[in-house]
């Protein structure tokens, strides 16, 4: 098979004078993940090494830099998945992992489980090797100002807090790949929304909601209003989509569509069939991702 990388790094109303920080963070992760395809690595490797990346990259929703819960912390939520064998690996509520997707990997390949929580997941990551770092080392002062202004506005009555709407940044990562055995990854990391409150998780790295990967269907991985994407389980519903024959372009459109013609949400999708075709849709202002293959890069913020 000739390997295939497709990777998001959130999809909102991104700035003008965000986008060269966005597409910058970008090639950098297609250019570790491809690396991996390149050398013969699988899609899982892949997907880890593009998505580790972009968490240490302050720009994106993900490791360090990430949006601040309501109590000024930072809560990961990452997600990996191997559409070979359906292994998967899952954390949430990590506050002390600056690469969530590396605790994910090892749930993935260490651990008869699926899915770990809060300390539990860091003492499961610490006992296989990780290191954990203050849960300050992953605050910073943009994330700060940012929390306390969205609280201003909150006690003013001026933000909806029910709701994350397509002009709030979603800048949640996510990477599907395809290798050269024929098999498909695909992985997503987050801190999540805005002032949320402490212990909330979003669809990102719960299975089949912000992320799937099956051989036998395709591979997503989405961002954007994390409850809504839940209540639809909205990766499983698109890679099922590809199963029954949708052309993955087509199902990524239909995903979106479906998902703000439900819920009225928002987001974005990237989408990996086992046949190497791809598909990405939003209805965000703007959406971040790159792609890879034996023929090159692209990469680049698509807008609405
Ligand atoms: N989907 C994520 C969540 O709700 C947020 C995002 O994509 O930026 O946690």
């Amino acid at each position: 098979m000739k390997p295939v990388l497709l990777i998001h790094g959130g999809a909102w109303a991104m700035p003008d004078d965000e986008i060269e920080a966005h597409e910058r963070g970008i090639a950098n992760a297609l250019d570790a993940g491809w690396a991996v395809l390149e050398r013969g690595g699988t899609s899982v490797e892949a997907v880890e090494a593009a998505v580790v990346v972009m968490e240490d990259d302050e720009t994106f929703d993900a490791g360090r830099g990430s949006f601040l819960t309501r109590d000024g912390r930072v809560q990961l939520d990452a997600l990996l998945m191997n559409g070979e064998n359906l292994r998967t690996g899952g954390v949430a509520c990590v506050e002390r992992l600056p690469n969530p997707i590396k605790a994910a990997r090892l749930v993935l390949d260490e651990s008869p489980h699926v899915y770990f929580v809060g300390l539990g997941a860091e003492r499961f990551a610490m006992q296989h090797g990780m290191k954990l770092c203050d849960n300050m080392d992953l605050v910073i002062p943009r994330e700060q100002k940012r929390l306390y202004a969205a609280q201003e506005a909150d006690l003013k009555g001026l933000r909806d807090t029910t709701f994350s709407g397509p002009m709030d940044s979603h800048d949640t990562v996510g990477a599907v790949a395809l290798d050269s055995y024929g098999n498909l990854a695909a992985g997503t990391s987050t801190g999540g929304t805005l002032n949320k409150a402490p212990g909330r998780v979003g669809d990102s790295s719960l299975i089949g909601c912000g992320c799937y990967a099956d051989n036998l269907s395709a591979a997503v991985s989405l961002t954007g209003w994390g409850e809504p994407i839940m209540k639809l389980v909205l990766g499983k519903w698109a890679v099922d989509r590809v199963a029954a024959g949708s052309d993955p372009q087509e199902a990524a459109s239909a995903a979106i569509a479906y998902l703000y013609d439900r819920l009225g949400g928002h987001g974005g999708v990237i989408l990996l069939g086992p046949d190497g075709r791809i598909g990405l849709a939003h209805n965000t202002p703007r959406m971040a991702w790159g792609l890879a293959t034996d023929v090159g890069k692209t990469l680049g913020i698509t807008r609405n």
